[in-house]
């Protein structure tokens, strides 16, 4: 029995399936032309909420890559940013010197962005270090940060499905909605 609060019924889709992978078409082409062909790229997801966007877009990559996995949690179960980020795991190998690119599921406050830029600037000194968010919702601003590359900017409103999740829920859904008020 699920204590679930929301109806799929009610999910209104903002994203379509097929719209996501048409755009990762164009952010893997224009991601990969940003490094040199003939160096490994190390892909940082964030976990949990990167896990598809990071999935499909690594599928598209030609060049060599390495896949590594950090988790960081600001939500809990709002759907309201807390503005308390939790780093629950940030293990990762010696990335000096190394091509990174970080991927996350959405931008919202900015915080997450901004303390992740910082960390890798700070404690792994990268090659070069580009970012990417599949979803940008510039309107909801904290601090400044623009990421590198973005798929879709949306509306200050709280999305869920394609990795983001409300409650630990609707993160295998292969689109992005919403529930309206
Ligand atoms: P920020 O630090 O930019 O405020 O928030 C980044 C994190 O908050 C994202 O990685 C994501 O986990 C979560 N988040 C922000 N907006 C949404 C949203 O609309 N839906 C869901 N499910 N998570 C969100």
């Amino acid at each position: 029995m699920t204590m679930l609060d929301k109806d799929i019924a009610d999910l209104k889709v903002l994203i379509t399936e097929d719209e996501i992978q048409q755009k990762l078409n164009i952010l893997s082409r224009n991601i990969e032309n940003s490094f040199s062909t003939d160096e490994d790229i190390y892909v940082i997801c964030v976990l949990k909420g990167s896990v598809m966007f990071c999935s499909d877009l690594v599928k598209r990559f030609s060049h060599n890559i390495q896949m590594e996995f950090i988790r960081i949690s600001s939500y809990g179960n709002e759907t309201k940013s807390t503005n308390n980020l939790q780093a629950i795991d940030l293990t990762l190998p010696n990335l000096d010197d190394k091509n990174v690119l970080i991927v996350e599921d959405i931008i919202d406050t900015g915080l997450t962005a901004r303390f992740l830029t910082d960390l890798f600037k700070i404690k792994h000194h990268p090659k070069k270090l580009l970012f990417v968010s599949l979803l940008n919702k510039k309107c909801a601003r904290q601090v400044e940060i623009e990421p590198d590359f973005y798929g879709f900017e949306i509306d200050d409103k709280f999305v869920v499905g394609y990795g983001l999740d409300y409650k630990g829920y609707f993160r295998n859904l292969p689109y992005i909605g919403y529930f309206p008020n």
